[in-house]
């Protein structure tokens, strides 16, 4: 499909609040320092001790006030309320599924609304799955993502703050370094996280501080559908885990399904993937493949993807295809996927598909946000309607 690229809305509606006290939430440690100083509420010789002392009581407790902040003088505390803030965002859903599964709908503005899932212990190890951006510019045709327009990049503070909501409502706090039930972050919610690298970076430092929150950076994988460009600087910013959306193996059908593949096509994408940083037996890429029936899912496309990965230390997701209304696929038979499975498990790659969470919540990118739009649309049109038989009434 040659679905034209949506461009980014600029208009002031959709930027980050500017006005209104500033979240600290999200400031990486220089930056933290900065705004202490620049505010005028510390002078630069104490600003690092300040920086740390917050930090402590922001990741390390999970405070929401500056009055829960003791070891802070009262004073200090006031001039901070006044200037910044350590509020979450509104939780405008919240569903848990049968699986454990909980998916969170956020909302950081008017009009901005993400998905943040968190998907609890596989093998000891819960995954919180975050977004980068309030929609897509790509259209990719499984995606429901790719459907709604890009509203706007998100900040660092919103991405912090997805894990920050996540962790209170685990009751994760204070940060333990044992019994954490989110134990890794994926960049793989709503958006393209390479389409918003410095927020990505930062919110990244921030999380993987070891003060703080702690999840390091080589338990933090980052998703991209293949922006060749931006794939080295991933690499040096953040040292990252690195997973790749790739679906197809030749370029035709690449084009159709991930169309950012005309601009980057597989060799190039190969090539960059090869010079990612670090790669090892224990940094390997994770290779992302959607199982869409009857179009990407043959045993010849199985060997294919062996074939194509060969020499990169690799692991491979196979993704049941999670259909949303309208969608133009099906997933493919489970027998289909336990056969390229195989296929895919002899040439020395394990358990690589991966279980369907979530279904009962919409836990698919993109779906909880559309259906919580319809319920809401539904809610608004039996309130009107009643607000006419209601009018109709009092007419008559
Ligand atoms: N934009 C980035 C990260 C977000 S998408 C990327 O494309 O990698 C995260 C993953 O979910 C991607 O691998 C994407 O291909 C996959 N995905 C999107 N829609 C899906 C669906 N309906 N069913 C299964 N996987 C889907
Ligand atoms: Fe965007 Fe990723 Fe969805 Fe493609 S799969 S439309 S890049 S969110």
């Amino acid at each position: 499909m040659n679905a034209p690229v949506k461009s980014l809305d600029l208009s002031f509606s959709n930027r980050p609040e500017t006005t209104g006290p500033i979240p600290l939430v999200g400031m990486t440690r220089p930056q933290l320092r900065d705004a202490l100083v620049s505010h005028g509420l510390v002078d630069e010789k104490k600003a690092k001790m300040r920086a740390e002392q917050l930090w402590r009581w922001i990741y390390h407790y999970g405070v929401t006030e500056f009055d829960q902040m003791t070891n802070v003088s009262k004073g200090l505390r006031q001039q901070l309320e006044a200037k910044f803030t350590l509020a979450r965002p509104e939780i405008t859903e919240r569903r848990v599924s049968v699986d454990g599964t909980r998916k969170y709908l956020i909302r950081m503005a008017s009009g901005v609304e993400v998905e943040t899932v968190f998907i609890p212990a596989v093998a000891r190890s819960g995954a919180l799955c975050v977004s980068s951006q309030v929609g897509c510019t790509l259209n990719c045709t499984f995606c429901h993502t790719g459907t709604q327009p890009l509203v706007r990049n998100l900040t660092s503070a919103e991405i912090v703050a997805q894990v920050m909501i996540a962790r209170d409502d685990l009751g994760e706090w204070p940060t333990s370094n044992e019994d954490r039930q989110i134990t890794n972050i994926v960049y793989m919610g709503m958006g393209e996280p390479l389409y918003n690298l410095d927020h990505v970076s930062d919110s990244i430092d921030v999380i993987s501080d070891h003060e703080g929150i702690g999840i390091g950076r080589r338990r933090t994988t980052v998703s991209t559908s293949g922006v060749v460009p931006k794939i080295p600087e991933l690499g040096e910013r953040t040292r990252s885990m690195l997973a790749i959306s790739l679906h197809a193996t030749n370029d035709e059908l690449r084009n159709e399904l991930v169309p950012l593949n005309k601009k980057y096509p597989i060799a190039e994408l190969m090539d960059a993937i090869r010079a990612y940083p670090d790669l090892s037996n224990s940094k390997r890429v994770t290779f992302e493949y959607v199982m869409l029936k009857g179009v990407n899912d043959s045993l010849a496309e199985a060997r294919a993807l062996v074939k194509l990965l060969s020499g990169v230390p690799a692991k491979i997701n196979l993704i049941p295809f999670n259909p949303w209304p309208d969608s133009p696929y099906e997933c493919s038979d489970w027998d289909q996927i336990e056969a390229f499975a195989d296929v895919v498990n002899r040439a020395g790659y394990a358990s690589p598909i991966r279980t369907p969470r979530g279904r009962d919540i919409f836990a698919a990118c993109g779906q909880l946000k559309s259906e919580s739009q319809k319920i809401r649309a539904s809610e608004r049109r039996r309130l009107e309607r009643e607000a006419e038989a209601q009018s109709a009434t009092s007419e008559s």
